[in-house]
């Protein structure tokens, strides 16, 4: 068994000048591709596993044999994470979310602005390494979260339906420390459809 490195969706450069070529490149070809060769060493030898997708690993992670837990956990986790980050952005992104997404944006958060305030403001608070989320519950109920690490939100039943990565190898070359620059900067290539489909399928499920 062996998971693969997803292609980018679009091309290196394609995010420009927002997400720069040089931090595409390094991002998903050596520190995706390293999550992804690490879970598959973690998982060598495993032949119970073999069945069990992504999403089914990260949400019982207790399941799993202790000496395999903290590497699925590490990489698992960073495989997910970037597979949903690479697919939730877009050369056309940007704008605001539409259909029931943006209802449920506004019936939460009160308004697309107060929503995005928040969610700038949980993913800038992330302290070290990690993740800023907006997460849907079981029942469809949004909610920002941030994780350390690679830690998937699935681990605590949230389905992530947006993240931003706030490690500073995504951003440092072109923002240096001003974490808060890029995620302002993010937002011109947010997919709210890719979203907005991330969100039917919780909510549909
Ligand atoms: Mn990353």
């Amino acid at each position: 068994m062996a998971f693969d490195l997803p292609d980018l969706p679009y091309d290196y450069d394609a995010l420009e000048p927002h997400i720069d070529e040089q931090t595409m490149r390094i991002h998903h070809d050596k520190h995706h591709a390293g999550y992804t060769q690490k879970l598959n060493n973690a998982l060598e030898g495993h032949d119970d596993l073999q069945d069990r997708s992504i999403e089914e690993l990260l949400t019982d992670i207790d399941s799993l044999p202790s000496d395999i837990r903290t590497p699925v956990r590490q990489n698992g986790g960073g495989f997910y994470n970037h597979r949903l980050f690479w697919n939730i952005m877009s050369p056309d992104g940007g704008g605001t979310p539409n259909g029931v997404l943006a209802t449920a944006i506004d019936d939460q958060f009160g308004s697309f602005e107060d929503f995005q305030e928040q969610f700038a403001d949980t993913a800038t608070g992330q302290f070290g390494s990690g993740w800023g989320w907006l997460v849907a519950g079981s029942d469809g109920a949004l909610s920002l979260t941030s994780t350390p690490n690679q830690d998937s939100t699935l681990m605590d039943g949230q389905t992530p339906i947006l993240g931003v990565d706030v490690w500073e190898h995504a951003y440092y070359l072109n923002y240096q420390n001003e974490r808060g620059s890029y995620v302002d900067a993010w937002w011109n290539v947010v997919d709210w459809d890719a979203v907005g489909r991330n969100y039917e399928n919780v909510a549909s499920a």
